[in-house]
């Protein structure tokens, strides 16, 4: 049975960070889902008292925890809601795909430049800022006809997709819902970099500003729950997407229990950078969020590592886009291309032709040059390396 716990706040402040702006301070508020009676569906599965079979990794336990590994275990998770052992998982590594020419990225919609109140927080697994929570829906994008709404994003440290099968430090998800409740995910991978994130710069202020003088200790300011009215406008999508719009799409998952599936991911294959003290802070927020229960290392370098391991493709068939080739709305600019391509390869026949043509003369030329020579007919170059390297056939 799945329950949304919700723990009275011990402390509400409103504080104003900006001229007009109003952000509400909540401590001790959790957001996340839990099974009630089952224990946890962490990533460092550490029920108490029981012992489940799991696979390859032995015997999950608290003392071998096998953390994701575990959530496929109907008897560990105890739900017949649990997916997690389906065939349609995320995250997966995303490389063998087919380029599909029929492909068209989203198209975003945002009305009154995006959203000025939002709720930001730290859950016991990932850092999120919700839209949803805040009422707000002025974000929006359209893709394969059906339009989806902005409820939230967060991250997880390091990245849950492989791109060649490589992980990179941090991965963005987007989750939008359409009004019949189909789920779609933009993925981002995200990089550390040198320079600090402007977009991510904004939550950081709220939270350093809005904890200011409120007792909060030190490593708890990125974690508290802050909810935000008149801030600075969020428009995610222009100020926190790749420039490109190449994208990897196919069917899948949520990547923490019950991983219900039929979740269309959307991921782009471009990085976006963050800085050095982004990527910490988003770690920290995490880390000392009061209801984290145990993360720890999940087997990857990183402690606190939040991303569920890569789960296998199956019979799935992960499509690209590429704006390399195609532009979207612009089918005239793949032909155009496809001409190009076709006037490259016919340019590069005609080259060859010349240059066999011109081997096969020089051939017959040096033949027909060593045989003028016997007759006394040789150029004065030819004459002198006779003379020089052949003086015996003067
Ligand atoms: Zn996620």
């Amino acid at each position: 049975m799945v329950t949304t716990t919700i723990i009275p706040e011990a402390t509400h402040q409103v504080i104003s960070i900006n001229e007009g702006s109003k952000v509400s301070l909540f401590a001790n508020e959790i957001h996340l889902s839990v099974v009630e009676n089952i224990g946890a569906w962490d990533y460092n599965y550490t029920q108490t008292g029981t012992t489940v079979p799991c696979g390859l990794n032995g015997v999950c336990s608290a003392t071998n925890k096998c953390g994701p590994y575990c959530w496929s275990e109907v008897i560990a998770m105890g739900s017949t809601t649990n997916k997690c052992g389906g065939t349609s998982q995320t995250p997966i590594n995303l490389v063998q795909v087919s380029v599909d020419k029929s492909l068209r990225p989203p198209t975003f919609k945002v009305a009154s430049g995006g959203c000025d109140a939002w709720v930001q927080f730290a859950d016991d697994h990932a850092y999120e800022v919700s839209f949803r929570d805040a009422g707000c829906s002025n974000m929006k994008l359209e893709y394969a006809g059906q339009e989806y709404t902005l409820l939230q994003f967060h991250f997880h440290a390091p990245s849950e997709h492989a791109i060649g099968g490589g992980l990179h430090d941090a991965e963005l998800h987007m989750v939008h819902a359409s009004a019949t409740g189909d789920l779609l995910v933009l993925g981002v991978m995200l990089d550390v970099a040198n320079t600090p994130s402007d977009f991510l710069s904004m939550f950081w202020e709220v939270a350093e500003k809005g904890s200011q003088g409120q007792g909060v200790p030190a490593e708890e300011i990125y974690s508290q729950e802050y909810e935000v009215e008149g801030g600075s406008l969020v428009n995610a999508y222009s100020q926190f997407l790749p420039v490109s719009r190449s994208f990897f799409t196919y069917s899948g998952s949520l990547t923490t229990y019950p991983c219900t599936e039929g979740v269309r991911w959307i991921f782009f294959e471009q990085p976006i950078n963050i800085g050095q003290t982004d990527y910490d802070k988003l770690l920290a927020a995490v880390k000392f969020e009061k209801y984290t229960i145990t993360y720890q290392n999940n087997g990857y370098a990183i402690p606190f590592a939040d991303n569920r391991p890569i789960q296998p493709v199956n019979s799935r068939t992960v499509l690209k886009y590429s704006d390399q080739i195609f532009t979207a709305d612009d089918d005239e600019v793949f032909y155009s291309y496809r001409l190009s391509i076709a006037g490259v390869i016919l340019g590069g026949l005609a080259l060859l032709i010349v240059l066999v043509l011109c081997i096969v003369m020089m051939l017959g030329g040096g033949s027909r040059g060593s045989g003028k020579g016997n007759y006394g007919e040789v150029t004065s170059a030819n004459t002198n390396e006779v003379a020089t390297n052949e003086p015996q056939k003067v």
